[in-house]
């Protein structure tokens, strides 16, 4: 099998594993227990907490663990619009964010809140300068992601918040698929909340952290118990939070050369399909991008059989569809940058990880090709 599907997640990295087991078969106590068979866990989710401060350069009691990205972006937004309720109810967002940032604020829009939704430019950029025409005296929050999961485009986050907290403006990003990617150093990009997910570095599914500055305490989106200081209910998940920090701490080390590795990978694939097929498009920004996504448009290609007929040869890939009640919608990334409906029903995503190798782009672009050739019978 070829997994070039990273982007939707990751294979769990030994280390990893290997690290976690221990507490899912011997230090199995609840974190929560004050004996000392539970004080194991309770020090073990400690020390993964120090790993992400450490990591994203805050500190540890800024970081809360909870199921997933989803649950992060919803609680950021909606614990946020809980809070500042009385200062105002207006919250500026971009056009390609994940669904679970798009959700959270269409839920508030439902309950009386205002969103702006801001556009993008052909390659997905969000421009700093219409961030600030946006804001109103009754804005709360700003929620931009830091790189878009369809396209790789990183936005120009610092430059956004510095305009932002000119404005006193609580600033939010949707950190999923850059933490674990590319260096994120929360104080230098001067936001007040962020979230990541452990999935997409090579660590367990089911963790999601999430960042709040101090000083910023936001309702509880689940409450129950007292767990992770009484702002997230549940008894902790501490063998894959154990995971996630063994996760984050191994990304930090291997960033450097993965990500040149990456980029050497997704420039190898560009230049191979565009010399066999050279009406194929990239989209996203050509420079501001992730290193391991790429997403391709080919004309008179239906995204879907495209997909399936490298499934045939074994290829994950991703399309620039999304599923909605039975039926493919185009990818609202890809229409906000203005292509055009039947070119983004033609759009793949391939997205690299630490496990791809050099020798899988041929295989890759044979197959693209020979099912772009069979639909267009040349
Ligand atoms: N935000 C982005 C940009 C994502 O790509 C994803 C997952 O694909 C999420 C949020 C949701 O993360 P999770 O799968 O951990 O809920």
């Amino acid at each position: 099998m070829i997994y070039v599907d990273n982007a939707a997640t990751t294979k769990i990295d030994s280390d990893v594993l290997a690290g976690m087991m221990p507490y899912l078969r011997e230090n199995y106590g609840n974190a929560s227990s004050i004996y000392s068979f539970g004080q194991k866990a309770h020090k073990a989710i400690e020390v993964a907490r120090n790993q992400f401060a450490e990591a994203l350069n805050v500190q540890s009691n800024e970081i809360i663990f909870a199921s997933c990205g989803s649950e992060g972006n919803t609680w950021a937004i909606q614990g946020v619009a809980q809070l500042m309720q009385s200062k105002g109810q207006h919250i500026i967002t971009s056009a390609i964010e994940h669904h679970s940032v798009l959700n959270a604020c269409r839920t508030l829009q439902a309950q009386g809140y205002n969103v702006t939704y801001l556009p993008v430019d052909c390659y997905g950029m969000v421009a700093p300068k219409d961030v600030e025409k946006a804001i109103r005296p009754e804005t709360i929050l700003i929620s931009i992601m830091y790189a878009n999961n369809e396209i790789g485009t990183i936005q120009p986050l610092k430059d956004i918040a510095d305009i932002v907290h000119n404005h006193g403006i609580l600033v939010h990003t949707d950190a999923v698929q850059a933490v674990g990617h590319i260096p994120v150093d929360i104080k230098d990009l001067n936001v007040d909340l962020l979230t990541a997910s452990a999935h997409k570095f090579h660590g367990p599914k089911g963790v999601g952290i999430i960042y709040t500055k101090n000083g910023i305490v936001l309702p509880p989106l689940i409450s129950g118990g007292h767990q992770e200081g009484g702002r997230r209910g549940g008894t902790e998940n501490t063998a894959g939070i154990v995971g996630a920090g063994l996760a984050i701490q191994k990304s930090m080390h291997e960033l450097p050369n993965m990500a040149d590795n990456l980029r050497v990978l997704s420039a190898h694939l560009i230049s191979r399909i565009r010399e066999e097929l050279p009406i194929i498009k990239l989209n996203g920004h050509h420079v501001q991008r992730l290193p391991g996504i790429v997403s391709l448009s080919l004309p008179n290609m239906d995204g879907e059989a495209l997909l399936l007929q490298l499934d045939l040869k074994d290829i994950c890939v991703s399309t620039g569809s999304a599923c909605n009640s039975g039926q493919l919608d185009p990818s609202h990334v890809l229409l906000a940058t203005g292509i055009p409906i039947e070119l983004a029903n033609g759009t793949i995503r391939i997205s690299f990880g630490k496990y791809n190798t050099l020798d899988e782009i041929n295989p890759i672009v044979d197959a693209i090709c020979t099912a772009y050739k069979k639909s267009n019978r040349c």
